[in-house]
């Protein structure tokens, strides 16, 4: 008698039958399971949550007053039939791979993840299975990203140089990981690191949980270029180019994507620096992370979809594309209407003025100043996002 799949796809996210629990799931639902706090995974409105300890508090942050049980990296906990444990994700601390097996069967859902370390978050832990279900928001093979010492090398020589003409360097990233990465890359003896509110306030709470990120001082009213000279600010994406900005006087922007690997994008961003760091998997680590798995079945989601299946069953795999909510690393809304359509067969040539997935998704709503750069609408590319049959 057949049996239903193990996990199968619906309009609400990834459901367990067996289990009765939906993983990541955008609408709500009774039972939640979520690889991490990025608001495109945690979302507001399930019955309940379960997470790992790490990311409980950025979720919790987020979200407020909702049912949340937490559980330990490799704890199993049994769900209806079906044996459930997180496993490291290497995405932003705290997140998390979710396997789901029954009578023998594994499946994994990847979340985000990336493979490099980035001296922050626990260490992406590959997990044995027979289907895997990964994000592929970096499939091609122009995304390739540099160790994290040299980003940090990188980071710290802009600064530098910056401070010494006396300007302010202010970096856009997204405020829950990517955020704090920068600030453990920064070589603090070139000058002090501002915040904008919303990466202030998401630093307290990974700060509170034991992580060791070094001392910021909130970009509140009266600190600006004059008080702090030469300083680092840390802001969101959205931030950038705003007055909340202009209080720093002569200053350089950069924004820390992996995004900025495109020529075409730095160029239409006026950006002169942008940092090629990234909290997803480029190529190789894609490949080597499906690899690792031993999984024979895999299923892709958010990125460049149809590229990367096709690139899947060329090498053996068996490959399917899940349509979901999840939106990969964004950049705004702006960026994504001035971006041509990546067509199916582009090679690297096209992708140079490919755009990346409207809305930024991982913004953290809880901004206390600027960063307006939440529920955008939202626009569909070919070839990215869809579902076949
Ligand atoms: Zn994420
Ligand atoms: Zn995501």
């Amino acid at each position: 008698m057949a049996r239903d799949p193990l996990l199968t796809f619906t309009d609400r996210g990834i459901f367990c039958p067996a289990g009765d629990f939906h993983i990541d799931p955008w609408r709500p639902v009774e039972r939640a399971l979520i690889t991490h706090g990025h608001s495109d995974h945690a979302r507001p409105g399930h019955g309940a949550y379960l997470a790992t300890e790490g990311s409980a508090p950025v979720i919790r942050y987020r979200l407020g007053d909702i049912r949340l049980k937490t559980i330990r990296y490799g704890e199993t906990r049994r769900i209806g039939s079906v044996t459930v444990s997180f496993h490291p994700a290497g995405h932003v601390p705290g997140s998390a791979q979710i396997r789901v097996e029954r009578d023998g069967e594994v499946w994994v859902v990847s979340g985000d993840y990336k493979v490099a370390e980035d001296g922050l978050s626990e260490p992406f832990e590959p997990v044995a299975c027979h289907s895997f279900i990964s994000e592929c928001t970096f499939g091609l093979p122009v995304f390739r990203w540099k160790p994290q010492a040299e980003l940090a090398a990188q980071l710290n020589r802009w600064w530098a140089a910056n401070a010494a003409e006396g300007r302010t360097s202010i970096v856009g990233a997204y405020t829950l990981g990517k955020a704090q990465r920068l600030l453990v890359s920064a070589d603090l003896s070139i000058g002090p690191i501002l915040t904008h509110g919303a990466v202030e306030a998401t630093t307290a709470v990974l700060r509170a949980q034991g992580l060791a990120l070094p001392p910021t001082t909130h970009v509140a009213p009266g600190i600006d270029g004059k008080s702090h000279p030469g300083a680092l600010v840390i802001a969101p994406p959205s931030a950038l180019g705003t007055p909340w900005a202009t209080r720093f006087g002569p200053a350089a922007e950069a924004f820390a994507s992996g995004w900025m690997a495109l020529r075409g994008v730095r160029r239409r961003r006026g950006l002169a620096q942008g940092f090629v760091m990234s909290d997803h998997a480029d190529w190789d680590g894609l490949n080597a992370a499906i690899r690792a798995t031993g999984a024979e079945r895999i299923f892709v989601t958010h990125g460049y979809t149809a590229i990367f299946r096709r690139w899947l069953e060329d090498q053996g795999f068996e490959a399917g594309i899940v349509a979901t909510e999840y939106e990969g690393e964004s950049l705004d809304a702006a960026e994504a209407e001035a971006g041509p359509l990546i067509e199916p067969d582009a090679g690297a040539e096209a992708v140079e003025g490919a755009a990346p997935e409207e809305g930024a998704a991982e913004a953290d709503p809880a901004t206390d100043e600027a960063a307006p750069a939440e529920g955008k609408p939202r626009r569909r590319r070919p070839a990215a996002g869809n579902a076949r049959t």
